[in-house]
This record gives C-alpha cells, structure tokens and sequence, in this order.
C-alpha cells in the first residue's frame, strides 16, 4: 500500500479574510495593505490546481467568517452571488477529494449561542476553560451550519490550537457533537501540528461511549506563510519555497524525510498564505510542489482526504495508538 498524503487547507471561508480579522494589523510587513476580500477568480484557481494534480485533504469553511454573518444568512460585505457561487464551487469541485469541515463558527471572538452576540475573548481563549458540557454545544452548532449550506462534516477543524488547553474535555465534545448532530459514532479532529517526531501518523484518540475520534496531525510546516508579507512572486522564490518540502530532484525535503522516518506527510497551508495577499505566490509553490511530487513519488504515496484517513486509521484501531506528548 501507498503512503497516504494530504493537504490541509485552514482559514478558508466564501471572499472575506478570517486572517484579515484576527491579524491585529492591516498592512503587510513590507508596508502593503492587507486584503480584506479574496476575489472568487483566487478560489477558482486554487481549483485547477487541485483537479490537475488529483490533491486530496481537507478544505475548511468557516461558517461565520470573522464575526461578520454566516454562510446562511449572508455575509457583511459579500454579495449573494458570489457567495453561492464559492460555496457551489466547493461542492462542485472539491467533493469529495477534500473533506469539507467547519473551523469553529468565527476563527475570531467566539459567539455567546445564548444571545447571539459576541464574547470578548477569541475562540481559542474562550475554549481554553471549557468542559465537555460547555464546548458540545457550540461544535454542534457549527456542524449544523455546514449541514444547512448542504455539506455533511465529518471532522473538525480547531482554529488557532481550540481546545489544546482542555484537550480530552475537547475531543470528548467533538466526537459527542456529531453523534447528537448526525448520528455519526466516528469522526475525525485536527488540532495539533507534529514535526520532527519519526514515523508520526494519526492516531485513535480516546473517547467515551465506544466512539471513535481519528486525530490527524499536520506533520509539516506552512512553507508558504511567509509568502503573506513577501512582495517576491518571480519563479526563483517559487522554487524555493516548494525546495523546503520536496527538492527539484525529488530526493530531499521535509516531505522525504517524514516518509524516510515511517510518518505519513500531511501538508499544511492556510487560505491567506495560498492567496499570498493576492499575488499567489503559495498557490503556485503548491503547485510546484505537487508536480514534484508526482513527478518523484507517485509510485510511493497516495493523495488522500480526511475522511479517507479516518476510515483508514479506524478499519486497524490498535496499529495507531496515540503519542504521548
Ligand atoms: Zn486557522
């Protein structure tokens, strides 16, 4: 069997920049103003590549992007057009090859459900106290949200590292939120980012109930996030970015050395870096990167979404024990 592979793409979400929300800034490093909308012409391209190269993973959509309305209702700033046309498109483009999953409601201040309102911390601070009880409801909420814009999740997404503080209280929650939502005993959660550990893969994570929850780490770095605050986009720097992952010749890189350690590759990108504040750049050391990767290791890994992974890793329970960190 090959080894599977995957991209995970975070922070995407129909036009408007969650990143753009919570950054804390409005200009780039270099002194560029950040975007605030990513046009659907970015999203369409991020296509092309996916289909050309067969690139299988998971795709977030954040179901109330930045505090600014949801995927239902409408978003602050975005027509009704070109919101349907970025949700048709992940629907008619991206499923099943990617695994489409809410990254909590906001990736920014997190909701109050009783009021509608917001509370004054972040997401990730606001769940950093949470138990199973309080965390539940507000993931099935965001479940339910994809479910009504018709997708169906299996998994979750945790914006920043949501949940890392009270992380068994966590993962106990995600794996209840389906079951009360969809009836689902088994789902999958990514929360943490695992590198430099030999022969990383996912793993079971223990939950309640005789349920299953598959965790799926990324197990390498965002190459790409620099391309955010970099003004260069010429062929050169594109190169180079995807040179970190996989080499020209395709014979080092980090994607050869967790394969050489026994791991299973698991990119990760996010949609600011991919779209590289309009100039693409990340998109197109994607793209590099995967026609390298094609080219060089097509007889030894496997593009692979999520819900894939999970069926994989649940099929053989005992063969994926989780690490202790
Ligand atoms: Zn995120």
């Amino acid at each position: 069997m090959k080894t599977p592979i995957s991209l995970i793409v975070d922070d995407s979400a129909p036009i408007v920049s969650v990143y753009y929300s919570h950054a804390g800034r409005r200009t780039t490093k270099d002194g560029r103003p950040l975007l605030e909308k990513y046009p659907n012409e970015l999203f369409f391209r991020f296509c092309d590549i996916a289909e050309r190269y067969g690139l299988r993973g998971k795709f977030s959509v954040v179901p109330m992007p930045g505090n600014r309305g949801d995927i239902i209702g409408g978003i602050e700033g975005v027509s009704r057009n070109e919101l349907d046309e970025w949700l048709d498109g992940v629907k008619k483009r991206l499923l099943p090859a990617f695994s489409v999953c809410p990254e909590m409601l906001t990736h920014n201040l997190a909701v109050d459900l009783a009021t509608g309102g917001t509370f004054p911390q972040n997401e990730q601070e606001w769940a950093s106290t949470k138990t199973r009880k309080e965390l539940t409801p507000y993931i099935e909420k965001a479940i339910s949200i994809l479910l009504e814009a018709g997708f169906s999740p299996r998994g979750v997404t945790s914006p920043w590292e949501f949940g890392i503080e009270v992380e068994e209280e966590y993962a106990a929650a995600v794996s209840l939120a389906f079951y009360n939502v969809t009836g689902a005993d088994k789902a999958w959660l990514f929360l943490r980012c695992v590198r430099g550990r030999p022969g990383i893969r996912p793993w079971i994570e223990p939950v309640p109930d005789g349920r299953t929850l598959v965790s799926i780490p990324a197990t390498l770095y965002d190459r790409f996030w620099c391309t955010i605050d970099d003004p260069r986009s010429d062929d050169g720097f594109v190169r180079s970015l995807a040179d970190r992952l996989i080499s020209e010749d395709g014979k080092s890189g980090d994607i050869i050395d967790v394969l050489e350690s026994g791991g299973w590759p698991v990119l990760l990108t996010h949609w600011q870096d991919l779209t590289s504040n309009g100039l693409c750049t990340g998109m197109r050391a994607l793209e590099e990167t995967a026609r390298r990767i094609e080219e060089h290791l097509s007889g030894r890994v496997e593009w692979t979404s999520f819900e894939q992974i999970m069926d994989l890793v649940a099929a053989d329970p005992g063969a994926f024990p989780k690490p202790v960190f």
